[in-house]
């Protein structure tokens, strides 16, 4: 069974909502309204609150019920109105997770009792976050929805660290993938990515990154192409391991890396490099990475 809960009144936590949404309209003028039976499907970002959208906040501070995964962060949620009802819908500590179905049926029916549904999850819904087919389910169902979009995760990770996601010269395209194993279905052609010369962004790439770089590596690409594993990206445990596509998994797991992270492999990743060492001889307040590898 999902988990429920509601967030706690705190004292002031009315004056705290009215500031919020005062501060909303401020900002955004009208915000899209919330309807009964509607479900907003909104990416919250790869964690730091700052990166939350504007319309994820207008979702937050009108939802009756908030569907959400592990992935989002407790001070998003915290933004949530009082009274808002905050229902867990994702993977905890290795205990199998609620099937998607149930989810997908769980929002359908909170809508058909005329709540305003808000699912959110972490980074953006449609990179990874198996938002198309809830989507399609609230279709189906003839659900009335929203997308929110959301900042995902690797594209704020790299910036974050420092590594831009295209540069002028290095590369001309970027490759988001899973690094799903490859035995749960539908298996990627690693050798045609590599043939690419193009970076590759690996969500969920840490427990096959082994098997992945190795295949790329038979897929032609160097052994000395850099790579970096970035974890709790954009949050205030941000971990950076910078290496090259041989050592990259070795590297990792001797840092003992755990999850949420993700894998960047590609020329790229040499800018990071770049940017620290121009900043150790540059004026004070030049921009420097969150992080030191
Ligand atoms: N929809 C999300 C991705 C969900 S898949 C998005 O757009 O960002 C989950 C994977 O995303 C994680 O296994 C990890 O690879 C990556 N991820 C999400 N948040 C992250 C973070 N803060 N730091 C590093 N990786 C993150």
């Amino acid at each position: 069974m999902p988990m429920l809960s509601d967030r706690p009144p705190s004292a002031g936590a009315a004056t705290a909502d009215a500031s919020r949404t005062d501060a909303l309209t401020a900002l955004r003028g009208d915000y899209p309204v919330f309807a009964p039976g509607e479900v907003w499907l909104v990416g919250a970002g790869p964690g730091d609150p700052g990166l939350l959208t504007l319309d994820g906040l207008a979702a937050l501070l009108q939802a009756d019920v908030i569907v959400h995964d592990a992935l989002v962060d407790a001070r998003v949620l915290a933004l949530a109105r009082t009274g808002a009802q905050l229902q867990f819908a994702g993977k905890r500590g290795g205990k199998p997770s609620i099937a998607q179905e149930d989810i997908c049926m769980q929002l359908v029916s909170h809508a058909r009792r005329g709540l305003r549904v808000l699912r959110l999850k972490g980074g953006d819904p449609f990179v990874f976050g198996r938002g198309g087919e809830e989507m399609l389910a609230l279709a189906a169902a003839g659900v009335p929805f929203r997308v929110v979009p959301g900042v995902t995760a690797g594209l704020a990770g790299l910036a974050g660290a420092g590594i831009p996601a295209t540069m002028r010269g290095v590369n001309q395209a970027i490759i988001l993938a899973t690094g799903h194993d490859p035995d749960e279905g539908g298996d990627l052609d690693w050798s045609a990515l590599a043939r690419t010369r193009q970076p590759i962004v690996l969500y969920m790439g840490l427990r096959n990154l082994e098997k992945i770089a190795q295949a790329l590596m038979r897929g032609g690409l160097p052994a000395s192409t850099p790579a970096a594993v970035i974890a709790s990206a954009t949050l205030a445990d941000q971990q950076i391991i910078a290496s090259s596509l041989d050592r990259i998994a070795s590297d990792a797991h001797a840092a003992h890396i755990a999850a949420p992270a993700m894998v960047v492999i590609g020329e790229i990743v040499r800018t990071r490099r770049q940017l620290l060492d121009a900043s150790a001889h540059a004026p004070c307040g030049a921009p420097r990475p969150a992080c030191e590898d």
